[in-house]
């Protein structure tokens, strides 16, 4: 890839809240040198021009389902139940080539928008072959982006995971709802496994996970046997934990105990886990993850979307477990946006109470989203702009509207900028994204593909698409009813419908 000195940028220091004339040197798509303006470099490399330019690392997706990119917008009103439910209308009959092209669409978006590595919970649900999860991941390969891929597997269905649902659906709905091919602990592990040992991509862009999807959706055996499985291949591991009230209800009925003590007695909690979400902790959950070295994504666009409230991040913080931002996926978030994800997390922030001394700062919100995602996925080498990381550098454009004046860098990042100013992305030192345009992608032949690939499947889910209102009125209130119960809900500090 040769030599490559980029001058006449700034570089954004997030602790120091500013943004000092900075040149950096990149060999072979690592960053070699970091320094002030004309520092010597070798003769043979090449220059880039970031005069005007306002650089930052490439930010990190802490939680996202690169399956979810056709739902965007799909309904205005639903809570995450009320997404299980709506969930078929565009997710089934997906061909390994549309799962390439959901990805894609996703990876391309997150590119653009200044985000150059995404933890992906892919398809799964009960999980994934090794054919798809290598199409999915030439996906992020071709779109220029690096990415963690965790099927979400699962061995119990969404109406068995709610204590009760179940049986409270009418005959008709039973019918539909019951399991037909269940897949046993055995088989979905399997094909993880084989996932795992026949994995044909480079690591160092895109590399796999176990993510065991919601621990209600999963048999102890499952748990067990994923953090196992985990361990013995060195891969990491992500579950969506304590999301909603119903959840943490359903836990206390299921296990007498909370989401988190209980995998946390399975042995699931570690250095290498993600907690995706984490709105419904406490703070004897928060110190099982922190004592543990454990990651919570903070999706609070997410979360306000789907009503399921409002993460503690700041109690997580003093408490030592590791933040990192997530946008979560396109049908529960709309877009792939981690500018507007961190903006969220600012203001959810403060809106949980009146001591602004609470609230988070941008410049912990800027570290969540590069150091804290790229401790949360495993990759080493990403989230700082230093001597031996990874060129994943995001260029800002100063003659951006965003940027006009630059008043305090660290704020303007979190609370100003929309990826409207985003003017290039490197990527291991590839000019991935150019003057506002993804370098490798013709957006018209993707808008047909795109096009296309929804009229195909609104036709074929269509059946499901016109039963999902029924569903929805059952789940709708049996899940309200659920999550009106007291079961310790003191405890929690959480905002929420209540
Ligand atoms: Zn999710």
């Amino acid at each position: 890839m040769g030599k490559t000195i980029i001058r006449g940028g700034r570089l954004i220091d997030g602790a120091a809240r500013k943004a000092d004339p900075t040149d950096i040197l990149v060999i072979d798509g690592v960053i070699a040198e970091v320094g002030p303006p004309g520092f010597p470099a070798p003769d043979d490399a090449v220059l880039f021009d970031a005069a005007g330019t306002i650089l930052h690392p490439g930010l990190v997706n802490g939680h996202t389902h690169g399956m979810g990119n056709l739902c965007k917008g799909q309904s205005d009103r639903f809570t995450l139940e009320l997404l299980w439910t709506g969930a078929h209308e565009m997710l089934d009959h997906q061909t390994t080539e549309l799962k390439y092209l959901n990805a894609y669409l996703g990876a391309v978006e997150m590119v653009l928008k200044g985000c150059t590595t995404a933890y992906d919970l892919t398809f799964g649900v009960p999980f994934a072959t090794t054919d798809d999860l290598i199409a999915i991941g030439r996906a992020y390969e071709d779109a220029g982006m690096r990415a963690v891929l965790a099927p979400m597997i699962a061995d119990l269905s969404f109406y068995e995971a709610i204590p009760g649902l179940f049986d409270a659906l009418p005959p008709r709905l039973q019918q539909i709802a019951a399991v037909t091919d269940r897949k046993g602990p055995e088989a979905v592990l399997g094909a993880m496994k084989h996932a795992l040992d026949n994995w044909t991509l480079d690591t160092e862009r895109v590399r796999l996970g176990v993510a065991p999807t919601i621990p209600l959706h999963c048999t102890d055996e499952l748990i067990v046997g994923s953090a196992r499985l985990a361990r013995d291949y060195g891969v990491v591991l992500h579950s969506h934990v304590a999301e909603s009230k119903t959840q943490a209800v359903s836990a206390f009925k299921l296990w007498g105990k909370t989401i988190t003590a209980h995998i946390d007695d399975l042995g699931l909690i570690g250095p290498d886990f993600t907690v995706a979400h984490g709105v419904w902790l406490d703070d004897d959950d928060m110190r099982r993850l922190a004592d543990k070295g454990a990651s919570v994504s903070h999706n609070a666009g997410s979360n306000m979307r789907l009503g399921s409230g409002i993460a503690d991040a700041r109690r997580m913080l003093e408490l030592g477990v590791n933040l990192a931002i997530g946008t979560d996926s396109a049908n529960c978030a709309d877009n792939q946006n981690m500018y507007e994800a961190m903006r969220y997390a600012s203001m959810v922030s403060n809106v949980r109470g009146p001591d602004y001394t609470r609230w988070l700062t941008t410049p912990e919100i800027i570290k969540a989203a590069t150091v804290g995602g790229a401790y949360a996925t495993g990759f080493s080498k990403i989230g700082t702009i230093a001597p031996g990381f990874n060129a994943d550098i995001v260029f800002l454009d100063l003659k951006s509207v965003n940027w006009m004046p630059v008043n305090e860098p660290s704020n303007q990042m979190v609370l100003t900028e929309d990826g409207t100013g985003v003017k290039h992305v490197m990527v291991g030192g590839d000019l991935v994204v150019k003057d506002g345009r993804h370098t490798r992608c013709d957006m018209d032949a993707l808008a047909a593909k795109v096009e296309a690939a929804h009229a195909r499947l609104a036709e074929l889910n269509a059946p499901a698409k016109a039963i999902a209102p029924a569903f929805e009125a059952c789940v709708g209130s049996f899940c309200m009813g659920l999550s009106r119960h007291p079961y310790h809900i003191e405890r929690y500090a959480t905002f929420s419908c209540t």
